[in-house]
């Protein structure tokens, strides 16, 4: 291809690199598809995607509620104006003194997966709402987070009769079925398990309402076919509730983290270095897994492409490995990556970089998080041509 990455700010030699340049109208507007594809869904945007205070304000602006892990977290949803009855709790450990604030602050509900855990908040938190976090299948999530979390259907049984004995209110269920999951069937398979669970407590004398369906909705359906759309997960998971939960759940909440950020954002790194070792081509950037890359470390593959300028001519692509600039050896973003040939001083623009790229990023070895540049309230980020 001989195209051009034609943005201004992207290509504008006065931008900053690494530069996380990220786009607040492409935000609202998939704010706007969540709530589209899941008309039923109450969003709780899971802030530790991007917790930006800007990107959040302007979620909360678009009529999202949060979803909260940490003591900060709550600071900064209060700070943006939110009532506690805009936010919940996913995080199934969380300190006593966290839960104290919480529930100081009234949010909403808290989720409990463990028996310890539901006499940790009963103690802290009297008489609050707890929802209880199953396990459930994460095949075919590029970054599964089974395991960690979670529990089976008897032991949530256990759990919502012992909250109710403790003085809580089990008010449902939730689960979390992998961030960027291209296994949209989890979801039903998912959602089929938890009504089993659903029907059961409500022979054991609870009302359930509420049921969270998590975060894992996926990025970049429009450089990669086969990534579902949310558009594609929403039909799935409106016909399975239709037809696995009679009685729907007066409250159906979504927890995206990365689907609302991701496509936003773009990292803008610079080529600092070039090796040949042996076979392979090594390119250095400005930015690696220490300092905004961290999810290629994990796995993710990176979508990367080189910001050209129309006067450099034929650029003959290359099979390289792609590193980061500090010392340590496990910086490596990616190898086996195939790009026009690369010079130093050229740039690379990691696509659908908006989420968990700088909440990762650390100072290590003295090399800077990426600035954070924003484009949107009318000027988007324009239509880019790529390399
Ligand atoms: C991380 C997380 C999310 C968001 O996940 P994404 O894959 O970014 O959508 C939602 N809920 C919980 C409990 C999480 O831990």
């Amino acid at each position: 291809m001989n195209n051009v990455l034609s943005d201004s700010v992207v290509s504008d030699p006065l931008t900053p690199t690494p530069a996380l340049v990220i786009d607040f109208d492409q935000i609202v507007s998939a704010y706007n598809r969540f709530q589209h594809a899941m008309p039923e869904g109450l969003i709780y945007y899971a802030m530790k995607a991007n917790a930006n205070p800007e990107v959040v304000r302007v979620i909360v602006g678009a009529g999202s509620g949060l979803e909260i892990a940490s003591a900060p977290e709550l600071d900064l949803a209060l700070r943006l104006g939110l009532s506690g009855e805009r936010i919940i709790c996913s995080n199934p450990i969380k300190s006593p003194a966290f839960i104290k604030r919480m529930h100081e602050a009234g949010v909403y509900a808290m989720v409990v997966d463990s028996t310890y855990e539901t006499e940790k908040v009963a103690h802290h938190a009297p008489g609050s709402r707890v929802y209880v976090r199953l396990a459930v299948d994460n095949t075919g999530s590029v970054l599964p987070l089974a395991g960690k979390f979670g529990v089976d259907r008897d032991q949530a049984l256990h759990l919502i009769d012992l909250a109710r004995e403790l003085g809580l209110r089990p008010i449902g269920l939730t689960f979390h079925v992998g961030s960027q999951c291209l296994a949209p069937q989890n979801w039903v398979n998912a959602i089929k398990a938890s009504s089993e669970i659903w029907r059961k407590t409500h022979g054991r004398g609870h009302d359930l309402y509420f049921l969270d369906i998590g975060g894992g909705f996926p990025v970049g359906h429009h450089h990669t076919a086969s990534i579902p759309t949310i558009e594609t997960i929403g039909a799935l998971v409106n016909q399975a509730i239709e037809e696995h939960m009679p009685e729907a759940p007066a409250m159906l909440v979504l927890e995206p983290g990365r689907g609302l950020v991701g496509e936003a954002g773009l990292l803008v790194t610079e080529v600092i270095g070039k090796a040949s070792r042996g076979t392979d081509t090594w390119l250095y950037l400005d930015a690696g897994v220490f300092n905004g890359l961290m999810e290629t470390y994990e796995g993710f593959p990176p979508v990367v492409r080189v910001v050209g300028n129309a006067s450099n001519g034929h650029r003959p692509p290359n099979l390289v490995t792609l590193a980061g600039p500090t010392c340590d050896s496990c910086d490596v973003i990616a190898r086996h990556v195939m790009l026009p040939e690369v010079h130093i001083g050229d740039r690379l623009v990691f696509l659908d970089a908006g989420a968990y790229t700088n909440e990762y990023a650390s100072n290590f070895n003295g090399f800077s998080i990426p600035e954070l540049i924003a484009v949107g309230h009318g000027a988007s980020i324009p239509q880019i041509e790529l390399v």
